[in-house]
């Protein structure tokens, strides 16, 4: 008897709108705060930097916000995307769990990314908008946002951190494919940039430094905005298509997760996937525990300190009250790049916070050998991100083997590795290492976070 291993959605099924979980909150999250005054920022501080549309998402009251047709008409290019049963995983691991997995790698950038992507290239450019800054660590979002740009007739700007320019020629050059310009950061091109270079000529950047040269160039011309991939609410309302259809597909399968699952970097995919479930765990609907995978290396949520910091490095962003390892901290450079920031999306920092959400972090060894794992059964290699989370799967898996429970496991595969296969070269020859988590250096940056009295 075949059983199946994928769940679609027809055309007709797929969501037509985004969830917004901030109203059904028992508690409002923390404003974001004016790097000057400290009082609440209000939509007028961010024009310089977002078209109003998304300003007005990132403040919304409303529960659930309508998809433009124009963003439905794209998304249709990949969307909805399967949901998988892991059989074949469950069959090597020996295990009575039953393992879902939700596939962000079929989308034109190879991860969820385009699905912020989109939607922020089509209100900027119905604003008149005539081109986006952004930077990009391991160029999964410097390739959304120059395909959704590319869509919407705009022009795209990347700063890619340097350690990644150099390492991944073939992420920018499927940006430059799809019409982008791409600066290594830190860069000639900006005053921030020239600074860090002056102290630094060889530093390898940072995504806080690289979102610190965006974000400079875009203030600086009332024709250009600033595109973040992560972090702010607006990018986690997008990405809650994922858990929208998700619902749907386990509804399909007959099954209720009992616990969801995901890497963690700025939030995005990991909010984008549970937020739907965890409006129906708050209106008593389902139980699944919610649980977020950072890596050992760079741990924002199980180690950092929840306060005001700064988005970026310059310090130029409004603050956000965040779990943080501090606006200077620079991780070490371990392969998962899009999981490198010092601080935690705002909204995912408050579920945290307020016991609704649980954290555990991963060294990166063990994350590549579930990646592994994964390819040998499942037939896709997993960019190495959501290897955090497969860890953590394979772990729980594990676990029901000898208790027999048949536990219902759900994650996000945010995104394939075809990209990063140097990283899984380096892994195979045995030259990665797990790096110590940098206490001292942690400890300093914290010391410099923003004196904020409230
Ligand atoms: C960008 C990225 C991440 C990290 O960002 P989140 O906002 O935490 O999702 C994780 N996985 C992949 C594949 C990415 O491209």
């Amino acid at each position: 008897m075949s059983e199946p291993v994928r769940y679609e959605l027809s055309d007709a099924e797929v969501p037509t709108t985004w969830y917004n979980l901030v109203p059904d909150l028992p508690v409002p999250p923390p404003p974001p705060l004016h790097p000057a005054t400290h009082e609440p920022v209000g939509p007028d501080d961010l024009t310089p930097l977002f078209p109003m549309d998304l300003i007005a998402q990132e403040v919304s009251t409303d529960s659930f916000i309508e998809i433009p047709g124009e963003v439905l008409d794209v998304y249709r290019l990949w969307r909805a995307t399967p949901l998988h049963r892991a059989r074949r995983l469950e069959a090597a691991l020996g295990t009575p769990a039953r393992i879902y997995y939700k596939y962000e790698g079929t989308s034109p950038a190879g991860s969820h990314k385009p699905n912020t992507a989109v939607p922020q290239a089509f209100y900027n450019a119905k604003a008149g908008i005539s081109k986006l800054t952004t930077e990009t660590g391991a160029g999964q979002w410097g390739t959304a946002l120059a395909f959704a740009c590319a869509q919407f007739g705009i022009e795209c700007e990347v700063w890619q951190v340097r350690a990644s320019y150099d390492q991944k020629p073939y992420r920018r050059a499927m940006m430059e494919t799809f019409g982008a310009t791409v600066h290594p950061s830190p860069s000639a091109a900006t005053e921030y940039g020239r600074k860090v270079l002056a102290d630094d000529p060889d530093n390898p950047g940072s995504l806080g430094i690289a979102i610190s040269e965006a974000v400079e160039v875009a203030a600086a011309d009332p024709e250009v905005r600033y595109a973040l991939g992560s972090v702010l609410n607006h990018v986690l309302l997008h990405q809650t298509v994922i858990g929208e259809e998700a619902l749907l597909q386990m509804a399909k399968a007959g099954d209720s997760p009992d616990l969801i699952v995901g890497c963690t970097g700025g939030g995005s995919n990991f909010g984008g996937l549970a937020f739907p479930f965890l409006r129906e765990k708050l209106a008593g609907r389902m139980a699944p525990e919610i649980r977020a995978v950072e890596p050992a290396s760079c741990p924002t949520l199980t180690r950092g300190t929840f306060a005001y910091d700064f988005g970026d490095t310059a310090g130029m962003t409004p603050l956000m009250k965040m779990y943080t390892l501090g606006h200077d901290f620079i991780p070490d450079p371990i392969h998962a790049g899009g999981l490198r920031y010092h601080g935690m999306s705002p909204l995912i920092s408050h579920l945290y916070d307020q016991g609704l959400i649980t954290a555990v972090s991963k060294p990166q060894l063990e994350c590549f050998e579930a990646g592994v794992r994964f390819a040998r059964t499942e037939g896709i290699v997993p960019a190495p991100e959501p290897t955090h989370a497969l860890a953590v799967a394979i772990e729980e898996a594990l676990a029901c083997r000898d208790t027999g429970e048949e536990k219902v496991i759900l994650t996000a595969l945010c995104g394939h590795g075809m990209l990063d296969m140097a990283a899984y070269t380096a892994y195979l020859e045995g030259r990665l290492v797990d790096h110590e988590y940098p206490l001292e250096q942690v400890q300093d940056a914290l010391t410099r976070l923003p004196r904020v009295d409230v």
